[in-house]
């Protein structure tokens, strides 16, 4: 097909034209080296900064890799833009849930929804498909394993806040293979704190309020591995892992210096590499959801410090899948988000503040070091909502090209149908 590595890059840039995302040095990647098809879609490993929108991504760069260097999200061979709408009644502004389920089952629905439709009517997802053909599915996150963005992919519920419902779905009906996350809350009732003790100091509110009874018993019950520390993580064997490791999230989500901590006990990148371990073990190849929440709920905060260390780690568990990917090529790796939050802009540091009233906390955060620079940047958060701007996708391996350009989160969906699938079944 296409022999040079020049003529590969005409072709993208030809495609993605316009997308400041696309880097022409990075092309050469998904050039096939000789005149054999790419490789069919075996693996894919779908990566979710939750709340990143470019702002967010330019940010974590500049924090880490200066004015030209380049993180390991952005040096993928093709770039998207997802427009995030749902399809609520009262705000077309995406929350998680919305999104996700959008991006896993490829429908628009209201905010909250977890995998139903607008009539709340269960829709099948990319997760369950792939399990059925087969493959081992897991799903990663420093959020509650139970929160939102993973739960769209493995349960179906009117409101994400049933999140003991979410839990037993995921180990009874779609049997996902690695859980790993925080949210230890809901798998225990009311009573029995589990590994992490009730009303920890950083944060006196969580407290164990399972509805649903004692759910890693039934997780051991039904053949899981059931994992609390770091090192027993590591210990794990076996092919269906799960691993709780916080009450709530696996950080404490506050604004800058009011007991805020981003400290994972186990971090992205190492549950990331744990988890491709365990399901590459499959022969029919395997779907992973990895999600790094703390970008969303430290923007939530206005807290640019604790977002750009979670990208970090989220930056490092996507050097991890791509080391996977050029070991394993036929590997689909994504890094998307679901929505952008915080209104996010980067300016010099020192200026008048445009938007505060110092009143609300929405204004000029910093100053931030530019890494291998003398220079700083400011962060301008213009709200502690969600907001409707685009989000970029970048994209590698087989028929990662079929993500560039500009469209709705759903197509995420239908293209990955196709790539796994042929064509829809829908
Ligand atoms: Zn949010």
């Amino acid at each position: 097909m296409f022999r040079s590595k020049r003529r590969t890059a005409l072709l993208i840039a030809g495609l993605s034209a316009g997308l400041t995302l696309y880097h022409a040095s990075q092309a050469a990647w998904a050039a096939p080296t000789k005149q054999s098809k790419p490789p069919e879609v075996k693996n894919v490993i779908l990566f979710v900064g939750d709340g990143m929108g470019t702002a967010h991504r330019n940010a974590i760069r500049l924090a880490t890799k200066g004015l030209s260097g380049e993180l390991e999200m952005d040096s993928m061979p093709y770039s998207g833009l997802v427009h995030t709408n749902s399809a609520d009644a009262k705000s077309f502004i995406t929350d998680s849930a919305a999104a996700a389920t959008a991006i896993a089952s490829g429908v628009k629905t209201y905010n909250g929804a977890i995998s139903v439709d607008r009539q709340g009517k269960p829709v099948e997802t990319i997760l369950e498909q792939a399990k059925k053909a087969g493959k081992a599915t897991g799903l990663v996150t420093t959020a509650q394993v139970t929160d939102a963005t993973p739960a769209a992919f493995a349960a179906h519920t009117a409101s994400r806040s049933a999140q003991s419902d979410i839990a037993k779905q995921y180990i009874e009906q779609t049997k996902v293979d690695v859980i790993l996350g925080g949210g230890e809350d809901y798998w225990y009732p009311n009573g029995n704190p589990g590994y992490y003790p009730d009303h920890p100091a950083e944060d006196p509110e969580e407290a164990s309020k399972g509805t649903q009874g004692n759910l890693v018993e039934r997780a051991k019950q039904l053949g899981y591995t059931y994992v609390r520390t770091a090192d027993e993580l590591k210990q794990a064997s076996g092919r269906k892992l799960l691993g709780l490791f916080a009450n709530e999230e696996m950080f404490q989500q506050r604004p800058e210096g009011e007991g805020d901590v981003y400290n994972p006990v186990v971090s992205l990148p190492d549950m990331t590499k744990k988890a491709l371990d365990v399901l590459s073990q499959n022969k029919k190849g395997f779907f992973l959801v990895v999600e790094e929440e703390a970008i969303d709920e430290m923007s939530h905060e206005n807290n640019g410090s604790l977002m750009i260390k979670a990208g970090q780690q989220l930056d490092e568990a996507v050097a991890a899948a791509k080391q996977y990917a050029k070991r394993h090529r036929d590997t689909l790796v994504l890094v998307l988000a679901d929505h952008e939050c915080g209104g996010l802009t980067i300016e010099t540091p020192g200026g008048t503040d445009e938007s505060g009233d110092g009143k609300t906390i929405s204004g000029e955060d910093g100053p931030f070091p530019i890494a291998r620079s003398t220079q700083t940047f400011a962060l301008d958060w213009t709200t502690t909502g969600h907001t409707a701007a685009d989000v970029p996708l970048t994209a590698m391996g087989p028929g990662a090209e079929r993500f560039a350009g500009v469209y709705e989160n759903t197509r995420i969906h239908d293209i990955l149908e196709e790539l796994l699938f042929g064509k829809s079944k829908r």
